[in-house]
């Protein structure tokens, strides 16, 4: 029995080399994701066809095998590779398990790095650069964006009061459902002012949330009043969104309203803040056209956050809400006018 143990134990360990053939990269999610709650470190996550697929090849060999990556991840990183191998395939549970992970992510081609939070909150995307001190610039410049922003949350949480109102008494069916949407404002209110937040703001203390008739609409706001079509959310229950998207213009809170950046805002904030993982918008670069705002308009202003400049959408916003909103804001915001802006993103969809 001795016998069978030791050698059952050997087995396990050549096991467990061969999966982690790489050094000091996990390759079970839930693992890494315990680590990096249990170190308090952002999990980077590879996606990669290590025997077939030469970016990723050539993204071991230029960055993640060198002394200076490897010192960085050390001190700083959860690592976790995802492989998705031609030969010597992993068991079908494992490949499923990985597939299934691939797509909440929403990975359209090898090799793609995930950044996610300890807390799992997915931040940035990162891909093959030749230079590792590159590739370590373009990943503390997406860390410090997040943390900015968790910091501004985390702060902003604790310092008001607010309560959120609902009123659905001519439709009791709806109950259960107004009760869900009040407990997910509730959580968002206080996430929303500060990813909105500018100096001397105050949210308003009180926020209505009224489900009404109204057959042909979906919900609206004014002030800190949100109505909601019962005809509507009857049928589109699962749409959250649309009701972040209203809870986010109680936030703004604009003296003007200037459509196009106003719905781009609140369209940025149920989009990318609020379900960083479902599919991003599709965006026609034919067809893209800023006035209309809403979901074109937040991709607009998540490809600037990325590219340009990680604050614009908070100072955009405080400039809105100072009433000094004007186009030739975004010349000192992201280095070039709207216009010009609007072309480099068109064509960056191409
Ligand atoms: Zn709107």
């Amino acid at each position: 029995m001795k016998k069978l143990l030791a050698l059952f134990a050997t087995v396990m360990l050549l096991c467990s080399t061969s999966q982690a053939a790489e050094e000091g990269w996990l390759t079970d999610y839930n693992d890494a994701l315990a680590q990096a709650k249990k170190e308090n470190k952002n999990l980077m996550v590879l996606f990669t066809g290590s025997d077939w697929c030469i970016w990723c090849k050539r993204l071991q060999a230029d960055v993640l095998t060198k002394d200076e990556f490897k010192d960085f991840a050390k001190e700083n990183l959860i690592l976790l590779a995802l492989d998705f191998p031609r030969e010597n395939k992993p068991s079908k549970e494992v490949q499923a398990e990985r597939r299934a992970l691939a797509e909440k992510y929403q990975i359209e081609g090898y090799p793609t790095l995930v950044l996610l939070t300890p807390e799992e909150k997915d931040f940035g995307r990162m891909g093959y650069t030749k230079e590792v001190s590159d590739f370590l610039a373009e990943y503390k410049k997406l860390a410090q964006a997040v943390e900015t922003t968790q910091k501004a949350t985390d702060k902003q949480a604790l310092s008001f009061d607010y309560t959120i109102r609902i009123r659905y008494k001519d439709y009791p069916e709806m109950e259960g459902w107004m009760k869900s949407m009040q407990a997910i404002c509730k959580e968002w209110y206080p996430i929303l002012a500060a990813e909105l937040n500018s100096e001397g703001f105050k949210p308003a203390s009180t926020v209505t949330i009224t489900l009404q008739s109204d057959p042909k609409g979906v919900a609206g706001t004014g002030g800190d009043h949100i109505y909601l079509s019962k005809e509507y959310f009857s049928k589109n229950g699962t749409d959250a969104g649309a009701v972040i998207h209203e809870l986010a213009h109680v936030i703004q809170a604009y003296p003007t309203y200037v459509p196009w950046i106003t719905e781009s805002i609140a369209d940025y904030m149920r989009l990318y803040k609020f379900e960083p993982n479902a599919p991003r918008p599709k965006v026609d670069p034919e067809r893209f056209n800023l006035q209309r705002g809403y979901k074109g308009g937040a991709a607009f202003l998540a490809w600037l956050v990325e590219k340009k400049n990680p604050e614009i959408v908070v100072k955009l916003n405080a400039a809105l809400r100072a009433d000094k909103y004007k186009d030739e804001l975004f010349e000192e915001l992201a280095g070039s006018s709207l216009e010009d802006l609007v072309k480099e993103f068109k064509a960056s969809l191409k």
